[in-house]
């Protein structure tokens, strides 16, 4: 393929294509007032954006507009709604919550019973390192900032004030909180935001494809990361680096499994520094990987975790900070000198969502969620690897159920399309005439489906995308 068509005349088409949905149901008089929402991750400027699709209705794997159009919905919502649109089980579980306590808090030794069920049913649960106690928050986000400063707090508490610096990973998402957008590795969240901040070090994407040297294996590729690592740890100072975080599989980016050997390697670089590990698990926890954790898959022993989104199946806000014993025992004996442990949110431990979090959690166990998913998820990575060839297709990765389509011209990382032609946004584009949502990240396409997916759905999926890819493709030859 060449990038010689003329580029101002593709990017008017795709533009013009992406607003239609848009211009169809309003006039051109009404079609710039926008809404009153300052919506999230949404280009204000845009048309298209100030006409967001409302989606008004979930049904298992799909989700309803407001016209009526049906939608297979394969990122889950936004990566969490693992047990479909409509799981009667956790509705009646808010119900009843709802109806016995709506709210109470956990500050000053109060809580509730289904707060502290959670807690045991977490820290039973992952067993790829212990963990001793499980502290709740309502997002991804505050887990991560949570993170933070229990850190900080630990190192407070063990007399060692100057071990206060994260390192994260270039193409991170670990949130969007001030924290947790600084941990990211995105720069858009960092554009016009002044992040990150100052005590936020970022190293390498593990991203084999795209970052390897000529002729480098995976595992050399790992080795030299796990090198580049040592030698940031080392130019800051051991006695300055406090924690390092990673997702197990790095999602938000742009779905990237680790490379072999990757965090064997890193870990025992940690290990050599006393550096802790804090286990991003919001995408990857409760089986979407084909394990019950990200951490089970690749071998990574976690000092803290983080948990959302398919804790609840997205069904209420809740999150989870996973400690492990020896972190909490500082933390322990620090809050009793100082009389208090002051952390904590109004809604961490809401009852209502630790009932629907529990229930979640033992549906998991009931329909066996990690074999369900390792049943269907080879299906659905075949069938889209199958098009790998597709000339315009750069590189297709992932494992589970969990899916990245990077666009590139020549087969190469270093061939981006050009951006204004926006393939990626024209895939997608597609994918939603055709009744199906996905994920655009620039030319990456991500999925996640749920976990309900049945094997027909899978197939529809993928002849959903092939039906995209080939307008894709017409497009851009
Ligand atoms: N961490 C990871 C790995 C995520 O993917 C996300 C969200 O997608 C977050 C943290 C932030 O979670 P939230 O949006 O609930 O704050």
């Amino acid at each position: 393929l060449t990038t010689s068509t003329n580029n101002t005349t593709k990017a008017l088409l795709i533009s013009r294509f992406s607003s239609s949905r848009a211009t169809a149901e309003k006039s051109d008089d009404d079609r710039f007032k926008g809404h009153d929402m300052l919506a999230p991750f949404t280009a204000g400027s845009q048309s298209a954006d100030v006409n967001p699709l409302i989606i008004e209705k979930s049904e298992g794997s799909y989700v309803y507009d407001a016209n009526g159009k049906k939608y297979l919905d394969s990122l889950a919502g936004l990566w969490s709604t693992s047990l479909g649109g409509n799981e009667p089980r956790l509705v009646a579980a808010a119900t009843k919550q709802l109806n016995t306590l709506p709210f109470y808090h956990s500050f000053w030794n109060r809580t509730t019973q289904p707060t502290l069920d959670l807690a045991k049913e977490l820290t039973t649960m992952f067993t790829a390192n212990k963990m001793a106690k499980a502290f709740f928050v309502n997002s991804g986000s505050e887990a991560n900032d949570t993170q933070v400063k229990l850190v900080w707090y630990y190192n407070n508490a063990l007399g060692r004030p100057e071990k206060k610096k994260f390192i994260a990973r270039n193409k991170a998402y670990h949130g969007s909180t001030l924290i947790a957008a600084s941990l990211s590795g995105l720069s858009p969240l960092h554009q016009k935001f002044d992040l990150p901040v100052p005590f936020v070090l970022h190293t390498d994407c593990p991203h084999y494809w795209r970052y390897h040297l000529p002729g480098e294996t995976e595992e050399e590729f790992s080795t030299r990361l796990a090198n580049n690592l040592e030698n940031l740890i080392l130019k800051e100072g051991p006695e300055t680096i406090a924690a390092f975080i990673a997702e197990p599989l790095m999602g938000a980016g742009g779905v990237m499994p680790p490379p072999a050997g990757y965090f064997e390697k890193i870990q025992a670089v940690l290990k050599k520094y006393d550096v802790l590990f804090i286990a991003d698990e919001v995408i990857c926890a409760f089986g979407r990987l084909g394990t019950m954790f990200g951490c089970d898959k690749y071998n990574i022993k976690p000092d803290l975790v983080s948990l959302a989104k398919a804790l609840s199946s997205a069904y209420m806000p809740i999150g989870a900070v996973l400690v492990s014993p020896e972190i909490s025992d500082v933390i322990h004996s620090q809050s009793s000198q100082l009389g208090s442990f002051a952390h904590g949110f109004t809604y961490s431990g809401h009852p209502v969502a630790c009932a629907v979090a529990l229930e979640t959690l033992k549906i998991y166990k009931e329909r066996g969620i990690v074999d369900q998913v390792n049943k269907i998820a080879p299906k659905f990575q075949e069938g889209i690897k199958a098009f790998s060839d597709s000339p315009i297709i750069g590189e297709i990765r992932g494992t589970g159920l969990i899916l990245g389509t990077e666009f590139t011209d020549n087969k190469s990382p270093n061939d981006p399309f050009p951006s204004e032609w926006g393939i990626g946004s024209y895939f997608a584009a597609q994918c939603e005439k055709n009744g199906m949502l996905v994920r655009v990240v620039g030319d990456n396409i991500l999925m996640s489906p749920p976990f309900i997916m049945t094997p027909e759905e899978v197939d529809e999926l993928i002849s959903k995308y092939g039906k995209a890819l080939k307008a894709t493709e017409e497009r851009v030859a």
